[in-house]
């Protein structure tokens, strides 16, 4: 970073993209063809051996296939790279592939520091994550962020963080700040199936906190945000002052699923169910 454009784009910029304002650093550049979610989510939820292999999106009432990945015109080169450096590569490389878990496999190698019931389990992952700890927090607020900062078409629901925390995040995503203060990020990890749909984020008030999730194969991210929230969601967080937890526990009952989750579990029991997105 802070080399030249010609660099950059020696590296794979995209020369031929609109000029204008980025998203995130708000210089005039000339923007990439950026994607919501990694290009890799496609590929890894692809599944051969589905009668239509295109990867499983689920929205409000309707869980079906799509080939169609949303993408605009939105950050510059160097942003683009932030994000992807930052925290999507780990990422990207710990989520539900085919046949293999890595964090989940990570979370059973070690012992949990309690088990809330027979089917929930917190393990402090600090020690274990080290470095990477801050990937995973960086690529839940680059999703969040950017689901709010901009229209992505009609394949995805409208979002908001609220105009304070929008900005804060930001700051925080282009290293001019520390996280938002009154945000905190729960982590939960699928011990059971839901492994292949991915969901874009959706949001909730409860009270004077908004509660908003998004989900990646295997994993639920869980941003609470709120002046309250440092006092009434610090345990548990990844964020907590007292440690770096994630939950290992069935998604079946989630409010993200409920519903659809039922829909979506139903459709990959029976591929031939499956709609293509309109
Ligand atoms: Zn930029």
């Amino acid at each position: 970073m802070g080399q030249g454009m010609d660099q950059h784009n020696k590296t794979g910029g995209n020369t031929n993209g609109p000029l204008g304002a980025c998203g995130l650093c708000r210089e005039q550049r000339t923007l990439q063809d950026s994607h919501f979610f990694p290009a890799a989510l496609y590929k890894i939820v692809r599944d051969p051996d589905r009668p239509n292999p295109n990867p499983v999106v689920v929205t409000r009432n309707h869980a079906g296939t799509t080939s169609r990945q949303v993408s605009a015109y939105f950050l510059c080169w160097d942003c683009e790279q932030r994000f992807a450096l930052q925290g999507e590569k780990y990422v990207v490389s710990q989520w539900a592939q085919r046949d293999r878990f890595p964090l989940r496999e990570l979370l059973l190698s070690s012992k949990p520091i309690g088990v809330g019931s027979p089917t929930f389990a917190v393990y402090d992952v600090g020690a274990l994550l080290a470095e990477h700890a801050e990937e995973y927090l960086y690529f839940a607020a680059s999703i969040f962020w950017r689901a709010a900062a901009r229209s992505w078409g009609k394949g995805m629901r409208q979002f908001s963080l609220g105009g304070k925390y929008q900005e804060q995040f930001r700051l925080y995503l282009l290293g001019e700040s520390e996280w938002p203060q009154n945000a905190r990020l729960m982590i939960h990890v699928s011990s059971g199936e839901l492994l292949d749909i991915f969901m874009d984020p959706v949001g909730v008030r409860i009270g004077a906190v908004h509660r908003h999730k998004f989900y990646i194969p295997g994993i639920l991210f869980i941003l609470f945000v709120g002046a309250t929230v440092p006092r009434e969601h610090d345990g548990g967080a990844f964020n907590s002052s007292v440690g770096r937890f994630m939950g290992l526990l069935p998604f079946e009952n989630d409010s993200l699923f409920e519903g659809f989750g039922k829909v979506a579990r139903e459709a990959l029991r029976n591929p031939k169910s499956l709609r293509p997105e309109e």
